[in-house]
C-alpha cells in the first residue's frame, strides 16, 4: 500500500493526517462498506502507479485524500504513460448519462484507439454471499441500473474467496473471479475478489488481470515490418510494465496466412501472444497461466477459448505455434 502511505504522509505534513485517518480505521467496523470502497480506490490507484507504471497528474494526493476521508463526491484522476502514448482517467463516483453513480470508472485511451469501453467498478462489501446473490447483484447493476451503457464493462469488486458459484476457469482464480471469460460475455461483466492479505491466493493479481483487460484493449496492432521506420512502442508487458521494443515483437503467420505476434518482455521475459479468434476474429491475448483472463482448457491450460464466440484454437494454429517456439 505504498500509495496509501504516501497519502498518509502528505496528510500528516499538512497537519490533517493522523487523527482523521485513525478515525477512518476506528469507524471501519461500523462502516465497513464505505471503508472497503475507499480501500479499493487506493488499491486501483496503486495498481496503476506501481504495477503498470502510470504517472499521476500533479495534485493527485489531495484528491485522493479528500476521496478517502471526506464525503464521497465526484472526482477524476488523470494518469499517463508517455513512453507508450497511453493515458488513463479514473473517475470516482462518476455520474452516468442515466443519472446513476457507480463507485469507479476507469478508461484507457491512446491517440488512435476508438472508444473501446471503460471498466465500471462497484465495490460490494459482504462478510458472506448467499447462494446466487452475487450473480443477482451483477445483473441488477448491468440490466437494472445500466452501469455498462453501450460499451463499458461492469465488474463487482468484493472481498470474499470462493464467491463464484460455477467456476468456468480451471485456473486458481476460477473460484474467486469471473472475468466474463465465458462466451458470449466477452469480458463485459463479472466480479473479482479483492482483499487484503493472501486470502484466495494472489488477490493482488486479480485486480491486475482486470485492469490488463482494459489496458490491452487499447494496444494497437503492431506495425508490419515495412512500417517500422520511426515506430514508437505502443504496448507494454503486463507483468513488469516494461514497454515492448521493436526487437521484442515478432510477427508470425498461421498456416492459413493470418498474422499473429509474439511479444517478449526484454526485462522479465514474459511472452504475450497477440492473435485473433479464427472463427469470429475477436482479438485474443495469450498472457500465460498467471495473467490470462481468457478461459483456458482444463486439459491444456495454455490454450485459450474465445470469450466472444467460444471457439478454441484450431489444430492448424497449434502446429505452427509449436514449431515457432522450437
Ligand atoms: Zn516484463
Ligand atoms: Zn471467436
Amino acid at each position: 500500500l505504498k500509495a496509501y502511505t504516501r497519502v498518509r504522509e502528505l496528510a500528516e505534513r499538512a497537519g490533517i493526517g493522523g487523527e482523521s485517518l485513525d478515525e477512518l480505521h476506528r469507524i471501519s467496523i461500523l462502516h465497513a462498506s464505505a471503508v472497503y470502497e475507499r480501500w479499493c480506490l487506493v488499491k486501483i490507484i496503486s495498481t496503476l502507479i506501481e504495477d503498470f507504471d502510470f504517472e499521476p497528474s500533479p495534485g493527485w494526493q489531495e484528491l485522493v485524500f479528500r476521496a478517502v476521508t471526506g464525503r464521497p463526491d465526484s472526482a477524476s484522476l488523470l494518469f499517463n504513460r508517455k513512453d507508450i502514448g497511453i493515458s488513463a482517467i479514473l473517475e470516482i463516483q462518476p455520474v452516468l448519462e442515466n443519472g446513476r453513480r457507480p463507485d469507479f470508472r476507469l478508461r484507457f485511451s491512446n491517440s488512435d484507439s476508438g472508444d473501446v469501453g471503460a471498466i465500471v467498478m462497484d465495490a460490494k462489501f459482504r462478510t458472506r454471499w448467499r447462494r446466487g446473490e452475487l450473480t443477482d447483484l451483477l445483473a441488477e447493476l448491468v440490466d437494472g441500473k445500466g452501469y455498462g451503457g453501450k460499451r463499458d464493462r461492469v465488474f463487482i469488486l468484493q472481498p470474499q474467496a470462493n464467491a463464484v458459484s460455477e467456476p468456468s476457469s480451471p485456473l486458481a482464480w476460477g473460484q474467486h473471479c469471473d472475468y466474463g471469460q465465458e462466451a458470449p460475455t466477452n469480458h463485459r461483466t463479472g466480479s473479482i475478489q479483492l482483499a487484503a492479505g493472501t486470502q484466495g491466493g494472489g488477490a493482488q493479481q486479480n485486480l491486475r488481470r482486470l485492469i490488463a483487460i482494459g489496458l490491452q484493449a487499447v494496444f494497437p496492432q503492431p506495425p508490419s515490418p515495412d512500417e517500422e521506420y520511426n515506430w514508437n512502442s505502443t504496448s507494454c508487458c503486463i507483468r513488469c510494465a516494461t514497454k515492448h521494443e521493436s526487437v521484442d515483437i515478432k510477427r508470425r503467420q498461421t498456416r492459413r496466412g493470418r498474422d499473429y505476434w509474439s511479444q517478449n518482455c526484454g526485462n522479465c521475459g514474459m511472452e504475450t501472444v497477440r492473435t485473433h479468434c479464427y472463427d469470429c476474429d475477436a482479438t485474443l491475448f495469450k498472457n500465460g497461466t498467471d495473467l490470462t483472463y481468457h478461459r483456458t482448457l482444463a486439459e491444456q491450460i495454455t490454450n485459450v477459448m474465445c470469450p466472444s464466440c467460444g471457439a478454441y484454437f484450431d489444430k492448424d494454429f497449434l502446429a505452427v505455434a509449436a514449431s515457432a517456439t522450437e
